[in-house]
């Protein structure tokens, strides 16, 4: 790997928006590591992206597991200088169903998990005077979203977060923005009936659900160059539904 190829972690890569961020980031010339839960999903990845990155097992709910990926990427390829924080759950139900296990789970994914990763990559960043971090929220935690307060709640204190990181580090050249997409085509949709899309639809004005790509699009742009006076905004994806 020629020293100038900025190494960039992409959480959750091995499916969905996180898989299409990974294969932006190479084509736009990162050298990009993904993780799965599992180690083939990690081989997968590894796999898919040849030359142009790697494939890691990780379990954001797990500090062993955090603790791990990035003793090995000590190693090699070394610390990234672009985070992506994808990985992330839902459980739903209604409030008045809800398990203590789905609100845990929900919340130790979503938020506690982007704290274990985010925080071992800044010291690098700060080393380095550059560095990009984007989570990847949802376009509910604006609207809410009944039968998903526990995602909601999530999704918010990820906002939340996002702009508060952004005024620790922004002196030191590190910008760190949210995505939140709308309603877009992955496993995470696909149990939705065919009913439950088409009144979804009825409420986006661009017609049509998002792609991963979509998303994808938005992440490239802000861990680039080109996004070096965007700090701590929430970027929608999201085909209108939810303009803010
Ligand atoms: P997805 O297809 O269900 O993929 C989820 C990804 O997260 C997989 O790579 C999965 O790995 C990984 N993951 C799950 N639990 C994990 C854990 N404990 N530790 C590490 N990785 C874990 O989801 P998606 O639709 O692409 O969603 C990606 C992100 O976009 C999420 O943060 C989600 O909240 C957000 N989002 C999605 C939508 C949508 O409509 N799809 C809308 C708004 C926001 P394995 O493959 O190994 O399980």
């Amino acid at each position: 790997m020629r020293d100038d190829v900025k190494i960039a972690l992409v959480t959750g890569a091995s499916r969905g928006i996180g898989r299409s961020i990974a294969t932006k980031l190479v084509e736009h010339g990162y050298f990009v590591v993904g993780t799965a839960t599992t180690q083939a999903g990690a081989d997968e990845i590894g796999e898919s992206l040849g030359d142009a990155g790697a494939g890691r097992q990780l379990d954001v709910q797990d500090d062993a597991s955090v603790g791990a990926l990035f003793t090995g990427l000590r190693d090699a390829p070394g610390m990234p200088l672009v985070l992506v924080n994808n990985a992330g759950i839902t459980r739903d139900n209604l409030m008045l169903r809800m398990s203590v296990d789905e609100w845990t789970t929900v919340v130790d994914t979503n938020l506690n998990g982007l704290f274990r990763v985010t925080k071992p990559v800044l010291r690098g960043m700060l080393r380095a005077r550059w560095g990009r971090i984007v989570n990847v929220s949802s376009v509910v935690a604006r609207m809410g979203s009944p039968g998903q307060s526990n995602y909601v709640a999530s999704k918010s204190a990820v906002e939340g977060f996002t702009r508060s990181l952004a005024q620790e580090v922004a002196s030191r050249g590190i910008t760190i923005n949210a995505v939140a997409p709308g309603f877009v085509a992955t496993d995470m949709t696909a149990e939705l009936t065919e009913a439950q899309i088409q009144q979804m639809l009825s409420r986006v004005p661009l017609g049509r659900m998002g792609s991963a790509e979509d998303i994808a699009e938005a992440v490239a742009f802000l861990v680039s160059d080109k996004a070096g006076y965007i700090t701590g905004e929430t970027i929608h994806v999201n085909g209108g539904l939810y303009m803010a």
